[in-house]
């Protein structure tokens, strides 16, 4: 009988292993065809000042909606287009979408747009910028870029060449997810980053727990030492709010604040907030 159980087991192990790759395929065939049938949009995320909770920026997120497979999340199709390299193409549609509705915002807010390592490795990442900036433009001054964490690991990558000439473009910073990579942080001095997102694992539904108000402070301290601000994801309730306040955390992102929008939502509430 054990054995026999075993045995469903396995066959339902290797058919859900199936699924999970057709889907896969399915997926990355489709993908290359998002942008030519218009499945793709931007959405974007308030980024507030927790002391007046007026927002400064704008988190830039990409979005698939597929005519038949409906919303895909970037989770799922953002890792396969880094497998396959197409990151490149989508990255340079993202940025040059997003700088274009951006502009359309009655506030030049600063806008932060989220750049994957394949686009350093695979593509060219500063002329792509360059021509998104010259094509739209957007001033350089309001460009955030977004690098997570568990890039550093990849100690190939010339990052620091990379973002010391986009720096001289304009551009700003931010160290994307931190806490999440396992990575030492000698090197973060050694970047040009002014701001660190905490990831929002360190945020749970209350900030109670003695270690996790130890980790929010230690970042924030160690922040302050760098001369870089401090972002923490995730915030979705008034308590959470409340006590990064009281921690002396600058600024935060959230549901609480506000969901990612569409550009038009996005405009119309910043001039409701006006
Ligand atoms: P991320 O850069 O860390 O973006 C923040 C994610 O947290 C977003 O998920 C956002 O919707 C979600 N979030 C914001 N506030 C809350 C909250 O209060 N609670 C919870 N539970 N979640 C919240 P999303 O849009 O699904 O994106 C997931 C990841 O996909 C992003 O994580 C980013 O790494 C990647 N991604 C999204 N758009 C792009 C893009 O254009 N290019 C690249 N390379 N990656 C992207
Ligand atoms: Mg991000
Ligand atoms: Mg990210
Ligand atoms: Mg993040």
């Amino acid at each position: 009988r054990a054995r026999r159980d075993l045995q469903v087991s396995v066959v339902a192990f290797r058919q859900e292993l199936e699924d999970a790759l057709e889907r896969r395929r399915t997926l990355e065939t489709e993908l290359f065809k998002a942008i030519v049938r218009d499945e793709l949009r931007m959405e974007y995320q308030p980024l507030v000042n927790l002391a007046d909770r007026s927002v400064f920026g704008a988190e830039a997120l990409l979005r698939w909606n597929h005519r038949q497979l409906g919303p895909i999340s970037p989770a799922e199709f953002i890792p396969i287009a880094e497998e396959n390299g197409y990151i490149v193409d989508l990255g340079a549609w993202a940025m040059n979408r997003a700088m274009k509705e951006a502009l359309t915002w009655s506030n030049p807010l600063k806008l932060s747009i989220n750049i994957s390592a394949i686009q350093i490795s695979r593509g060219n990442l500063v002329t792509t910028v360059a021509e998104a900036l010259e094509r739209t433009g957007f001033p350089a001054q309001r460009l955030d870029l977004e690098i997570t964490e568990s890039l550093f690991i990849d100690e190939s990558l010339d990052l620091k060449s990379c973002m010391e000439e986009l720096k001289a473009l304009g551009c700003s910073f931010s160290l994307d997810d931190f806490g999440t990579g396992y990575s030492s942080l000698g090197y973060i001095p050694k970047y040009p980053f002014s701001k660190i997102k905490l990831d929002r694992s360190f945020v749970r539904r209350s900030i109670e727990a003695k270690q996790d108000v130890a980790v929010i402070e230690a970042v924030l301290h160690l922040a302050r030492g760098f001369g870089m601000s401090v972002v923490v994801e995730g915030i979705e309730t008034p308590d959470q709010a409340a006590k990064l306040l009281e921690l002396g955390c600058p600024c935060g992102q959230g549901y609480l604040f506000g969901r990612p929008m569409g550009s038009a939502e996005f405009s119309s509430q910043l001039l409701k907030a006006a």
